[in-house]
């Protein structure tokens, strides 16, 4: 495994390849970002993980100072999975620069997350476009945990006429059902607890809803979540998952969208 510092010498590198495989990761590495690492090497290109911490995506300046960092244990575990390279850039090897192509926001990012994470997705596509621009991946690997972030990152590409192709990969859960996330190492015993059993109680719900065909209380809901022990909802939404349009009666295509805080921790997830 080759590590990269800055742009000019990770370029110099994979100009000899036939193709990347892109991995982005903000580091905290645990068994979501191994699937995605793992899916990767089964394709024929080279497999390339970033782990940059992105500034611009925190919209608190707490939350960007309490992220999990732990990039020597990361190393460590991208060593093993032999990986063929790792780019650790700094900010001014992602921001010294101006990017050739915009970005485009597509609108879904004012609702969800975008709605209580004001600037987040700008952040997010501003840094994606940067490493897009650096690596000129032939695919990118993301995870359906983050699924309205995968959605806007996609509608970036096909606006912008991006050759890169996005592989969509499934949610890996911890054995208490909860997604796996770098912030899980926030959580202690018992708020690891909460989170599954809001994570059963979500999942039961969402199997009622098909099966009867019908929507529930969403108010309900949520002061339900509130008893099991979450702090605060910030939302609790059924979205079709191609169109990401709200449903009126449950289908066979829509998810849970949910975000809630247990104390400090901000969650996320849909099922
Ligand atoms: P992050 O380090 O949180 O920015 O995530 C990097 C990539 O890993 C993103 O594409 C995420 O959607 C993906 N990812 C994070 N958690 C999971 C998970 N539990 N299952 C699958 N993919 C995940």
């Amino acid at each position: 495994m080759k590590i990269f510092k800055d742009k000019h010498s990770l370029r110099k590198e994979i100009l000899k390849t036939k193709g990347i495989s892109f991995i982005p990761t903000m580091g905290g590495l645990h068994k979501g970002h191994i699937s995605l690492i793992k899916k990767s090497k089964k394709f024929k290109f080279k497999t390339l993980v970033s782990i940059f911490v992105n500034p611009k995506q925190f919209n608190k300046r707490s939350d960007f100072r309490s992220y999990p960092r732990n990039t020597k244990i990361d190393i460590k575990k991208l060593k093993k999975l032999k990986i063929n390279y790792l780019y650790i850039p700094t900010f001014k090897d992602i921001y010294g620069f101006k990017p050739k192509k915009k970005v485009f926001l597509d609108k879904f990012s004012k609702k969800l997350c975008g709605k209580f994470r004001k600037g987040h997705f700008e952040g997010v596509l501003n840094v994606v476009n940067r490493f897009i621009e650096i690596i000129k991946p032939k695919y990118i690997f993301l995870g359906k945990k983050d699924y309205q972030q995968l959605y806007l990152i996609k509608k970036h590409i096909e606006k912008r006429k991006i050759k890169s192709k996005i592989i969509e990969c499934k949610t890996i859960r911890e054995n208490n059902g909860i997604a796996c996330s770098s912030r899980n190492s926030n959580l202690d015993k018992n708020q690891k607890k909460i989170a599954s059993n809001i994570f059963y109680y979500l999942s039961d719900l969402k199997k009622k809803m098909k099966k009867k065909y019908i929507l529930f209380n969403i108010n309900k809901i949520k002061k339900d979540l509130v008893n099991l022990g979450a702090s605060k909802i910030d939302y609790l939404e059924n979205y079709n998952v191609d169109s990401f349009k709200k449903i009126k009666k449950p289908n066979s295509k829509f998810n849970l969208f949910f975000a809630y805080h247990i104390k400090n921790t901000r969650l996320i997830d849909n099922i």
